[in-house]
């Protein structure tokens, strides 16, 4: 056990002042030295709409203390709970509503001494419970924050934390870090994207695998290999400034094994099967489905996800609160435009819907996207539209099951009277299931996924086709890193290689996609014209919101509408290896006589016919003459 820290005697304290200042700044800054208590959250904001706050504090026999709050106008307790570690106290408190900001000061007693812990309460910024999340409008960029930019190779390596950078080792970090993103938020910006979801940035003090972030050790901090906690809110005020806003990626479900929670739980039952490694069996139906046994949906959401992500009970109410608020801390702190929920389903379940409330509640227009990966629409659905006792859902979902669809309809020979584009056309049938389809995510690949181009045989046709059915069909565009220059990867599931390090983000790269030296015209061709396709999308108010309506495929050709009243878009995409003139009669509903268009990335016209001609390989966005958008 860690010796208690400066605790003094009553009569050293009435001489004498504060012992032990507790702030955000000496929690991070402390951090390991096994000295002062530390209070979770690190602060918190007066104004918020939930009055309740709950500190975690932790520090060697913390829990054996009295502990009282001066006298003061901002906040009063309510209740003082102690974990089965005595290095564990709970404070519940009630935040006045008018309170002012400013700190609380709290008296822990205890027969050796007592200890005093200044805790801020700090105001907010303007309009933050107002803020917008991200919807239709937008395109989301995928990235691993080890892989896409080192900024600031002093960071590469850092005393205490087990692993350093080593680009010689697939599985190892590289070195990239919140400043290279932060000095690439132009590039970001001029490529069309306004959302960046970087993968986990807090802490993985884990001995190996740590650039993945998957497995944190402190739910408050960012990683000292990615830069500091003000960094990371430098980085997302720089998006935000630049028209990006920042989606964190957060992880109810799991730790790492290096977390302190792991020796020294608060309460015994702080992970689940008491701490044992069990693997979940991922049968992630389970929790819906209504015939399963109890035994399988425990399977699912207790067991772990590998013996070095120890699995949260989210049962336990202290480990549920603290969860709770450390994702609205973050939000608040970071200023943050949305969240990408990792392993959603896994978490327990009436903890999710309690997770979901309390943030909605705080942040109304806010949006988060949880993480399913089924190909069963069924199964996604269920999450977005409710799951317990008619209480809201998770307002966005990723979609696996058309994102999946996706990759294999265009990675699979151009037979589209079966499969191919028959495919897509046959999947949207899933969104009589959602309860808001547009907004679900779609995306061309991910982190976790082969890369885009290689799974489509490294075919640059059937690559655009992709990319224009993801920009134009009603869902929230999803990237992932790379994808713009055709980076590639194996077919079959290969971590290492489907997170190579973007080129020019290190210096001395050969090649260099930021400022396009070496790239091969096939990469600057794809990297040009991804980059008109997502800044056209921006003011396609169609795409924003109109109305879908699609064509069985024939012949090879895909052809789709979107139409909002102001604005008609005709997209048309085709397999076919030679060009066919498409018979037009059949699209009357549509064209709504239409009988001329512009292409709506190079604005040449097009004429429009009893037929019209569709070039090989078509991936073509028309926007429709009408007589309030003339050609
Ligand atoms: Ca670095």
């Amino acid at each position: 056990m860690m010796r208690f820290f400066r605790w003094r005697s009553l009569t050293a304290f009435a001489l004498a002042i504060m012992v032990c200042m507790v702030s955000s700044a000496l929690s991070a800054a402390d951090k390991g030295s096994a000295s002062a208590p530390i209070p979770y959250p690190p602060n918190w904001w007066v104004g918020m709409h939930d009055a309740r706050l709950q500190l975690m504090v932790q520090g060697a026999g913390i829990g054996t203390s009295e502990t009282t709050l001066d006298r003061n106008p901002r906040a009063r307790i309510t209740r003082i709970v102690r974990g089965d570690s005595p290095n564990y106290l709970f404070i519940d408190l009630q935040v006045a509503a008018d309170a002012k900001p400013g700190d609380l000061i709290f008296r822990c007693a205890r027969k050796d001494g007592i200890a005093s812990l200044r805790y801020p309460l700090l105001a907010r910024a303007a309009d933050s419970a107002q803020r917008r999340g991200f919807d239709i409008r937008d395109v989301i960029l995928n990235l691993m924050p080890d892989r896409f930019a080192n900024g600031d190779p002093g960071n590469d390596r850092v005393a205490g934390y087990a692993e350093g950078a080593d680009r010689n080792n697939p599985g190892g970090r590289h070195g990239g870090d919140l400043r290279g993103m932060r000095d690439r938020l132009d590039y970001i910006a001029a490529m069309g994207y306004t959302m960046v979801w970087p993968t986990p940035l807090i802490e993985n003090a884990q001995t190996e695998y740590s650039y993945h972030g998957y497995a944190a050790t402190d739910l408050y901090r960012i990683d000292p290999r990615y830069g500091s906690n003000a960094e990371y809110r430098d980085f997302v005020a720089k998006a935000r400034s630049k028209g990006i806003g920042v989606i964190q990626d957060v992880v109810p479900n799991h730790i790492g094994d290096g977390h302190p929670w792991v020796k020294d739980p608060p309460t015994a039952d702080w992970i689940t099967l008491g701490g044992r490694f069990e693997p979940t069996r991922h049968g992630r139906t389970a929790v819906a489905d209504p015939y399963a046994a109890q035994v399988d949906r425990d399977d699912f959401t207790q067991g772990w996800f590998v013996a070095t992500m120890p699995d949260l009970n989210q049962q336990q109410p202290l480990l549920a609160t603290y969860l709770i608020q450390n994702t609205i801390w973050w939000i608040e702190y970071a200023d943050l435009s949305g969240l990408r929920v990792d392993t959603f389903g896994y978490s327990d379940n009436a903890f999710l819907a309690e997770w979901t409330r309390r943030i909605r509640e705080e942040y109304p227009n806010f949006t988060m996207v949880g993480e399913e990966w089924s190909a069963n629409a069924s199964v996604v659905a269920r999450w977005q539209n409710g799951w317990v006792d008619g209480k809201p859902g998770m307002p966005n979902m990723m979609d696996f099951p058309l994102s999946e669809t996706l990759r294999t309809a265009l990675g699979e020979p151009g037979n589209d009277d079966a499969g191919g584009l028959r495919r897509l056309y046959e999947a949207m049938i899933n969104d009589r299931l959602y309860h808001a389809p547009a907004a679900l995510v779609a995306f061309e690949g991910n982190h976790d996924m082969p890369r885009l181009y290689s799974v489509l045989g490294e075919n640059f046709d059937s690559y655009r086709i992709a990319l224009v059915y993801l920009a134009t069909v009603p869902r929230i565009p999803q990237l992932y890193y790379g994808t713009e220059v055709l980076m590639t990867s194996p077919t079959t599931r290969d971590d290492a290689a489907t997170r190579r390090d973007f080129p020019g983000g290190w210096a001395g790269d050969r090649v260099n996609a930021f400022t396009g030296a070496g790239l091969s015209p096939r990469q600057a061709e794809a990297q040009a014209w991804l980059r008109t396709l997502l800044n056209w999308r921006k003011t396609a108010s169609a795409v924003h919101g109109g109305r879908f309506l699609h064509y069985l495929p024939r012949d090879g050709v895909y052809v789709y509408f979107r139409d909002d009243g102001k604005q008609r878009l005709m997209i048309v995409l085709g397999r076919n290896d030679k060009t066919v003139e498409l018979p037009l009669v059949r699209f009357a509903e549509g064209l709504k006589g239409a009988t001329g268009a512009r292409n709506a990335l190079t604005r040449t016209p097009v004429a429009l016919g009893k037929t019209m001609t569709v070039p090989a390989h078509a991936a073509l966005v028309l926007d429709l003459c009408t007589s309030s958008r003339p050609c």
